[in-house]
């Protein structure tokens, strides 16, 4: 049920900023959804549409752009796309990060952990 709390909190991001600009709608949202979140953009979609409905924002047109996963290796200093190892002796297909390099676990993930709203396309009536 993550989905449904990322969406929500978009939901609420989007009508504060249509709210504070005296929108009188919205066009479109944009919303890069990491890799590494290993959300359901299909249910992210979905509960957003469905928390808009009656709200100023109901019909906005939904974006969604992934964004890969990127590490940086401690141990070799490698900084780039990370690679998803699925074990298949797991059943929630565990990833399993390291580096495509040296192997190491020793790792920070620089990129694709994230939810974020790229953008927020209102419409004023001017
Ligand atoms: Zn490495």
């Amino acid at each position: 049920m993550h989905e449904t709390a990322i969406a929500q909190s978009i939901v609420e991001t989007v009508l504060k900023e249509a709210h504070s600009h005296n929108a009188a709608g919205v066009e479109s949202i944009e919303i890069v959804i990491g890799d590494l979140t290993f959300l359901g953009i299909e249910q992210i979609e979905f509960w957003v549409n469905t928390n808009l409905e009656g709200t100023i924002a109901q019909g906005a047109k939904l974006i969604f752009k992934r964004e890969k996963g990127e590490l940086l290796c401690k141990n070799c200093g490698y900084s780039g796309e990370l690679k998803i190892k699925e074990d298949p002796a797991y059943h929630f297909h565990l990833p399993f990060f390291a580096c495509p390099e040296c192997g190491s676990s020793d790792i920070e993930i620089t990129k694709g952990k994230e939810s974020i709203i790229k953008s927020i396309r209102l419409i004023t009536d001017e």
